[in-house]
């Protein structure tokens, strides 16, 4: 067998209300520390997600400074506006509370605190030198798997999109509470759990780093999420379907931790960057055709994936078609049209993929200029 790594987050926690007891679970971790800062954004705060988890860690006599001024798609300025107040506040011990964007925001903060190394050398691959602060994730959205993923990804400038990815990003400790997830809409349910499958399904057929570990982790998520996906968007106060969401969006942030995705996302990122379509959206518009290109060479492992979710004539085409099943009954745009893109956009869609090589090096098959532009057509 190939050598290989695999790395995780040392303590996960789950449990529905935990993050109510934060102060108990996380206590080794928090120590002597007194100076808590917590990142979110406001939609986050506004809901009151916050109000146990800061009650508790106030009554257990810690001093909480909340920031939530998170946006999606973090810009570089806005997160280090964020590490001055951290730095300004004194923080001991770095908390991100919330989706993808606040989970990305406050592990920067954690690091950009520890370190005096400047964000901007730290873009790429194992870069970062020094270490950081303490750092707890708590996701209220079932998608991204950030709380387990070495990644952030920020804005730089206009639309490019860049990423620190260094294990020194991965937390010391991931609460999943379901409870904090009950309120989500059902069009951010099924966008951010069609994410969290498209995560199990390119960690699993990663050209250079998938292994046995990884593939054990994406079958095993993606099965708890094609389990609850559509149960979690009919009813959000489904307990067993929003648990089953958070375990198998963590499940598939291990995975694809370890074995990185690849031409879902990097042809999804474009619809972000240029229309600011949802990253969960994106990705899941894009899912059919690069499964479709992909299958010539991938087949056997879509058919894997497809016989450990029960498919009937398990292969590429059952689990696309499976895939496009589960959008429709959840009820999210399936066309590129429907999300203001229109024909003269596909080949700065496709120009703009080709740029992001880091994530093509892993996909199955090799990612041609002309093959992106047919995959945005397909869906167009
Ligand atoms: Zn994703």
């Amino acid at each position: 067998m190939a050598s290989f790594d695999f790395r995780t987050v040392p303590h996960i926690h789950s449990g529905p209300g935990s993050a109510g007891r934060l102060a108990s679970i996380a206590a080794p971790l928090i120590g002597a520390r007194k100076r808590i800062f917590l990142v979110t954004d406001k939609g986050v705060r506004a809901l009151g997600l916050l109000d146990t988890a800061v009650a508790g860690l106030e009554e257990a006599g810690l001093t909480v400074a909340i920031d939530d001024s998170v946006v999606a798609d973090p810009p570089e300025d806005r997160v280090l506006a964020t590490v001055n107040a951290a730095r300004e506040f004194g923080a001991e011990l770095v908390i991100g509370f919330g989706g993808g964007s606040s989970m990305d925001t406050a592990k920067l903060v954690a690091l950009l605190l520890g370190t005096d190394q400047p964000l901007a050398d730290m873009y790429g691959v194992n870069k970062v030198r020094g270490g950081r602060l303490p750092l707890i994730l708590i996701p209220t959205t079932a998608g991204t798997g950030s709380e387990v993923t070495p990644i952030s990804v920020v804005t730089v400038g206009e639309t490019s999109k860049m990423g620190v990815n260094d294990p020194a990003l991965y937390a010391d400790l991931a609460v999943l509470d379901a409870a904090l997830t009950y309120g989500l809409p059902r069009a951010v349910t099924a966008a951010t759990g069609i994410d969290a499958m498209v995560h199990c399904i390119e960690a699993y057929t990663s050209k250079i780093e998938k292994n046995p570990v990884s593939d054990a982790l994406a079958l095993a998520g993606l099965k708890k999420l094609h389990g609850a996906i559509e149960r979690a968007c009919t009813d959000g106060q489904d307990t067993q379907a929003r648990e089953d969401m958070l375990l198998g969006a963590l499940l598939a942030g291990q995975a694809f931790a370890n074995a990185p995705v690849g031409a879902v996302h990097a042809l999804a990122y474009p619809l972000g960057g240029i229309f600011h379509v949802p990253h969960g959206l994106s990705n899941s518009l894009m899912l059919p055709p690069v499964l479709r290109y992909n299958a010539d060479i991938a087949d056997p492992l879509y058919a894997e994936m497809s016989a450990h979710i029960g498919l009937k004539n398990p292969g590429a085409v059952a689990l696309v078609e499976e895939m496009e099943r589960i959008a429709d009954a959840v009820k999210i745009e399936t066309r590129l049209s429907q999300v203001g893109v229109s024909h003269n956009d596909l080949p700065r869609l496709a120009e703009d993929a080709m740029k992001v090589q880091r994530l093509l090096v892993n996909n199955p098959r090799e990612m041609t200029l002309d093959a992106a532009k047919a995959c945005y057509e397909a869906v167009l």
